[in-house]
Parts: C-alpha cells; sequence; structure tokens
C-alpha cells in the first residue's frame, strides 16, 4: 500500500519543476501515508499478540522511518526515477518479510500483497508484476527463514478492521489520483491539439502570405524590366542582357546581331494624330516586334520612338533578311486610331558581333550609325553597318 503514479508516463507541469522525478515526490508522500495506516494494523496485531522490544523497534522503523530514507535515497540518486522503480521492488520484498515473520495474519497479508501489486501494476503494468512478486515472495522465505514457519492467520478484529479501512483508503486515494492524473493529461493533450491547430492555421497563412510576397516579386521584378507601354524590355534590362548574350555567343562561337530600329517622322505622327495617336503607334509596333521574335531574342524599347532587338546565334544576312521583312510588314501595316488610319515606316541599321565590334556599347554605336545612314538616305530602309558609316 504505497504508491500511486504511473512511473513511465511524463507530465509536463510536473518535470518542470525542480527536484527529484514527480513519481517520486508524489510515491513518497502515499507510502509515508500507507505505511501510518500499516503500523497502527500491525502494531494493533503485536499488541494483542505481546511482541517484544525488538519487533516493536523494527515496526517502528520500517514503517515510520523507512518510507523517508527511501525518499531521501531516491531524490538524491543520478536518475530517481530508477530509483523510485528499485524502491518499489525493496518495498515488495521488506513487506513479504513481514508477512512471513509475523506468521500470515490474514487481512494484514492481503493488504500488503494486494498494496504491492497494486503499486507495481499502476506503475510498470504486467511487466512490473513479476519482479515485485518474486520480490514479496522471496521476502515471505527469508521471514519464515528468521523466524521459522508457522501459519497463524487469525487477528483481531481492531487489526482487521483497520486493515480493511486502510485497504479501502488505498483504493479509493489511488483511484482518485489516477483521475486526477488522466484529467491533466486529457488536459494537457487538448491544450496540446488546439496549439497544433493554432500553429497549423498560422502556418498556413504564413505560406499563403509568402506565396503571396513571391508573386507580387515576380511581378515587381517583370515589372521593373518592362517597358509599360509596350510590353517590351526597357533599356535597364538591356543594359544587363548584352554583355551577358554577347558573352554567351562568344562561348559558343556564334555571331550576334543588334538590330536598332527608329519610328520615320514620329514627331509628325504626333502632331497630326496627338500623343495619343503617336502611343497607338508604339503600341502596335511592340506588338509587331513581339510576335516576330525568336523565344531567344530580346526586344527592347530603347528610347521614345526607338526599338532595339538584340538577336543572338543570327547571322547577318538572316538579320538582314528579318529586317527588311519586319519594315515591309510594318510599312503595309495600317494602325486603327481615332477612325482613322496612321501608315508609319521605319529605318532599321544593323551591327553584328563579331565583325562590327565584341561590346555591347560598340555594337550599339554601329547600329545606330547603320540607322542614322538609313534616315539619310531616305528613311523606310535597312542598312548594315560599315565602317565608313563612321564619321571622321
Ligand atoms: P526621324 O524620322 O528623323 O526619326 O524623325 P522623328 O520625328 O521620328 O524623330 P524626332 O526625334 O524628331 O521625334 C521623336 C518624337 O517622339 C519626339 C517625341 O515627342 C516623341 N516621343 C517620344 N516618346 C514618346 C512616347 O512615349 N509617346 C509618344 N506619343 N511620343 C513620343
Ligand atoms: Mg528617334
Ligand atoms: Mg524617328
Amino acid at each position: 500500500m504505497l504508491d500511486s503514479f504511473p512511473m513511465d508516463t511524463h507530465s509536463p507541469q510536473l518535470d518542470a519543476s525542480k527536484g527529484p522525478h514527480w513519481t517520486v515526490r508524489i510515491n513518497y508522500h502515499y507510502r509515508a501515508g500507507s505505511f501510518f495506516l500499516i503500523f497502527i494494523g500491525l502494531a494493533l496485531h503485536l499488541h494483542a499478540r505481546g511482541a517484544g522490544m525488538v519487533l516493536w523497534t523494527l515496526l517502528a522503523l520500517q514503517f515510520l522511518v523507512y518510507p523517508h530514507l527511501l525518499y531521501w535515497r531516491a531524490a538524491r540518486a543520478a536518475d530517481s526515477q530508477k530509483a523510485e522503480m528499485n524502491n518499489l521492488v525493496l518495498d515488495a520484498l521488506l513487506l513479504g518479510m513481514w508477512v512471513g515473520a509475523l506468521h500470515f495474519p490474514l487481512w494484514p497479508s492481503f493488504s500488503l500483497w494486494m498494496g504491492c501489486s497494486l503499486n507495481i501494476t499502476i506503475n510498470k503494468g504486467w511487466r512490473g508484476m513479476l519482479p515485485a512478486m518474486a520480490a514479496f515472495c522471496s521476502g515471505i522465505l527469508v521471514g519464515v527463514a528468521i523466524v521459522g514457519f508457522q501459519f497463524l492467520p487469525d487477528t483481531g478484529w481492531p487489526t482487521t478492521a483497520v486493515s480493511i479501512f486502510g485497504m479501502a483508503v488505498y483504493v479509493v486515494v489511488t483511484g482518485n489520483a489516477s483521475s486526477v492524473r488522466n484529467r491533466q493529461l486529457r488536459a494537457t493533450r487538448e491544450k496540446l491539439r488546439l496549439g497544433e491547430q493554432a500553429m497549423q492555421a498560422a502556418n498556413e497563412t504564413l505560406q499563403q502570405q509568402i506565396g503571396e510576397i513571391q508573386v507580387l516579386q515576380g511581378k515587381l521584378k517583370e515589372q521593373a524590366v518592362r517597358d509599360p507601354l509596350t510590353g517590351l524590355f526597357n533599356r535597364r534590362y538591356l543594359d544587363t542582357i548584352v554583355p551577358h548574350e554577347l558573352a554567351r555567343c562568344a562561348r559558343d562561337g556564334v555571331p550576334l546581331c543588334l538590330m536598332m530600329m527608329d519610328i520615320d517622322h514620329f514627331k509628325h505622327v504626333n502632331d497630326t494624330y496627338g500623343h495619343q495617336g503617336g502611343d497607338e503607334v508604339l503600341k502596335t509596333l511592340g506588338t509587331l516586334l513581339i510576335d516576330s521574335v525568336r523565344v531567344s531574342d530580346v526586344a527592347c524599347r530603347y528610347g521614345g520612338e526607338e526599338f532595339l532587338l538584340v538577336l543572338p546565334n543570327m547571322p547577318v544576312t538572316n538579320a538582314l533578311l528579318r529586317a527588311e521583312q519586319l519594315r515591309a510588314v510594318f510599312a503595309k501595316q495600317a494602325v486603327e486610331f481615332g477612325g482613322e488610319q496612321i501608315r508609319v515606316t521605319v529605318s532599321i541599321g544593323i551591327a553584328c558581333y563579331p565583325a562590327d565590334g565584341c561590346t555591347g556599347d560598340v555594337l550599339i554605336r554601329c547600329a545606330d550609325l547603320a540607322l542614322y545612314r538609313a534616315k539619310a538616305e531616305g528613311r523606310d530602309r535597312v542598312l548594315l553597318f560599315a565602317p565608313e558609316m563612321v564619321p571622321h
């Protein structure tokens, strides 16, 4: 009749406090209380039998002093929980000794045996029964060996009453303690479950927010390199992509062409149809370029009405053909605006890597010179850069 709580189950609340394992502290209270009750029951029995001083002293040491010594021992152990388990086995051994030594008094023996069984079952389940019962039976044998075997099960009614009362108290108290413990565990589990749910919800919200931020970041990145009117790449993007594409073409040993394109007499378009009309022309040319370039090409709005195409891995003959096609298509295409049809042309200058230069700056300048010459020669045409175009 000693202890009451499962040894294997950890209590977060109790574990959090300092000192020995929580089972040691709880078992201490139950052991001290139940041993006191046993002391009364056995004292009545010994009194009825007229026991000597030695037995009284042993009884007092065992049931009044021993519980405190056990606590002291377990509390100082490195693994206090394990020490408490050993205490339970020691309890069984010593109580068995009392049963054997007192010649098997029925009700006290039953109470002691029941107490040990209950303790072990509560603390360790079935697997704890074998060592505890082995210890209890060994104790009986030791007790019998010390005082000799006699079978005197009869006890007086006071001993019987105290034993039954003690047993009843023990069962009720341990039952209640288990119930309290179960409720605590359920409450803790519920708290954990709610905590997990809250965490999961917070995590989902966080993931959603991260997703939204990533989408926004993507949009911002895209906006940072796009011209809002035409949807083409802007000059900032061009500055980063041209060196990159040139390096790639140099590594692969393939040519790269730059096409500089400028709308002819665009000022006149603005003057005639207004700024919005001019914008419509810019958008139309932007759409044409987006639709006609390859995936690997880069189409940029270089300035107001100037566009630049970066054409990696394109020989100069192909670039000339493509430019001519674009010029012709755009010249034929009428831009609808305000019920009117705006017709405009473009002039195009082309420069190629590696023939005309090896850096973006040089190639853009060459393409610009070719464009300038195309303008000078009457506009609506395509010209390839030639060294004589460089002004002296
Ligand atoms: P050229 O044939 O020699 O190229 O003559 P141009 O009139 O096309 O060239 P110029 O440089 O004289 O005029 C370009 C005009 O483009 C001037 C400017 O107001 C206009 N422009 C620049 N950006 C925009 C724009 O975003 N929208 C509109 N509508 N017009 C623009
Ligand atoms: Mg211009
Ligand atoms: Mg122009």
